[in-house]
């Protein structure tokens, strides 16, 4: 049935602060799903693309979604990128979920030891390790700690763990990054842009030519995203749904679109005036 649908556009979305609520880090317009659930029973291509784990994506937002319809069929235009490119989910013609890792990019367990001792020694009051992801280190801000008392220790911990990988001898593969309630040590090679490539070979995989593609974030982080989407010929827009300071001044080569109104709010009210 699905075979003679063109999709016309492609939409992908970050998953913190544009489908969760940024802070509480679960779902709270739950409108959002529907419009998903629509596009994918039109054929159009859905993707979201996150630095998240991919247990952390199934417990936040594909169950919830799986649970909005019975016809998994229009899963097959559903993909799902996380830990930026490492791993990524997609479901087989009967609705099956399948995840796949890129094992390249895996770290030594020795160096995972260290990291989550020094977390377990020094950080237990502010932080944990996240031990759902596979191919990269995230460790997280324990959610009742003020973001200033976080910001200080985030500060110092950077500086043991770019210790730790130093005297790995990883030090060129690596890079250490943060975020808002994160610290992360990923490949130097990953990151929303690199998802993007993963993104465009499951498009081509199936068949999948889309004229237009939405891409929405919440910070300058997600813009490699439209920037690589750009830069490989895509005409692309990227929705913007956070605070527009952060994005400073910089001219892109392609279109962007300021919501009125922020984070899971700002997606909600562009799905609702483009549907
Ligand atoms: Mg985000």
């Amino acid at each position: 049935m699905q075979k003679n649908i063109v999709p016309q556009h492609a939409w992908i979305f970050d998953v913190d602060g544009v489908i969760t609520h940024p802070s509480k880090k679960i779902i709270t317009e739950f409108e959002v799903l529907n419009y998903i659930i629509k596009k994918l029973e039109k054929g159009k291509p859905v993707v979201l693309n996150t630095g998240r784990s991919l247990e952390w994506i199934m417990d936040r937002v594909i169950n919830l979604l799986l649970k909005k319809t019975k016809n998994k069929e229009i899963f097959n235009r559903f993909f799902v990128v996380g830990e930026m490119g490492g791993v990524w989910l997609t479901f087989d013609k009967n609705g099956k979920i399948q995840k796949h890792v890129d094992r390249s990019l895996q770290f030594p367990k020795s160096l995972m030891k260290r990291v989550i001792q020094l977390v377990k020694a020094k950080y237990s009051k502010s932080m944990f390790f996240d031990d759902t992801k596979q191919t990269m280190f995230s460790i997280e801000m324990n959610e009742e700690l003020p973001i200033d008392k976080y910001k200080k220790e985030q500060k110092v911990l950077v500086n043991d763990l770019s210790k730790i990988i130093k005297a790995s001898d990883l030090n060129k593969n690596l890079r250490i990054d943060t975020t808002t309630i994160a610290a992360d040590i990923m490949n130097k090679h990953v990151g929303k842009g690199f998802a993007v490539i993963r993104i465009i070979d499951w498009l081509k995989e199936n068949e999948l030519k889309p004229h237009k593609v939405f891409a929405f974030g919440d910070s300058k982080s997600d813009l490699p995203m439209a920037e690589k989407l750009h830069e490989l010929g895509f005409s692309v827009e990227f929705v913007f749904v956070g605070d527009k300071t952060h994005l400073g001044n910089t001219k892109y080569p392609f279109s962007i679109f300021f919501t009125k109104a922020q984070y899971e709010k700002g997606a909600l009210e562009f799905l609702r005036k483009t549907n």
